[in-house]
């Protein structure tokens, strides 16, 4: 059954409208007839099945059937601040990250960042990484589209450490392995955490920027004793937290 996210301002009370691309898709691609079900999402955790009434080309509309209690959003609320890397792999972070659960990607700068986006640029890609987060959301059956902020300076990611119960900092010459502990302390404290992940660019960290997250209050982690790439990374510690707080393994 096709899945997709429609604005909760597109959900009446018996009914939901597609627009734009989806409803395209819909009726062009999938050629979708009255009677057949799809699945709807309103990107803020609620879901139901519906049953389609009317394809036009520019818009599907589906009668709601039945509202699908479980959808895929983990307790924990990560968010992965990915220090900007090169060529797509943003794409990928974006992507994996949104199957395994995180909830909010910030793209940020910082001194190793090798990446120049002038504002043009940058509002194309925030674009596309929205949609690849919207796709993959649809994918992964997740109940919400996690957010993918504009760009960010490093002190802009630090000055926001304050808002998350929790921010690791990814620290490739962190030397003692606690993160499972780290993780642990704060189940203690939290069931429910906002969680901040910070992951360098493919140049990592300049010491001067690690003294700076933990004055943030940033705790820094080892992901263990090999080098991962930034695009692994961010994939590793969320799937480490998401196994903690039991959204992977169970309690
Ligand atoms: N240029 C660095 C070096 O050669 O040591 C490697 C940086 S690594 C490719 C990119 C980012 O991934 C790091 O800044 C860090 O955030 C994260 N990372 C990679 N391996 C890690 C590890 N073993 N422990 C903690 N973080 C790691």
């Amino acid at each position: 059954m096709q899945r997709y996210f429609v604005p909760a301002g597109q959900w009446s009370d018996d009914a939901v409208r597609i627009t734009g691309s989806d409803a395209r898709h819909l009726a062009a691609v999938l050629r979708a007839r009255p009677g057949e079900r799809i699945i709807a999402a309103d990107g803020l955790g609620r879901a139901a099945v519906a049953v389609i009434t009317r394809v036009s080309p520019d818009e599907v509309v589906a009668g709601l059937e039945r509202p699908i209690a479980k959808t895929g959003e983990p307790a924990v609320r990560v968010t992965v601040a990915q220090g900007l890397p090169k060529g797509d792999k943003m794409e990928t972070v974006i992507q994996k990250g949104t199957e395994v659960g995180a909830v909010r990607f910030i793209p940020f700068i910082s001194r190793r960042t090798v990446v120049q986006l002038d504002g043009r640029k940058e509002e194309k890609r925030l674009e596309r990484w929205s949609r690849i987060a919207k796709e993959a959301a649809e994918q992964a059956h997740r109940g919400v589209v996690p957010e993918v902020a504009p760009i960010a300076t490093w002190r802009q990611l630090l000055n926001g450490t304050g808002n998350y119960a929790a921010a690791f900092f990814c620290y490739e010459k962190e030397e003692a392995l606690a993160f499972r502990r780290h993780l642990a302390e704060l189940k203690s404290r939290h069931p429910a955490p906002d969680v901040l992940l910070i992951v360098g660019p493919e140049g990592g960290f300049a010491e001067e920027e690690a003294r700076e997250a933990v004055a943030a209050g940033c705790l820094p982690v080892s992901l263990g004793r090999r080098i991962l790439r930034t695009e692994t990374a961010a994939l590793v510690a969320l799937s480490c937290i998401m196994y903690e707080f039991g959204e992977i393994g169970g309690s």
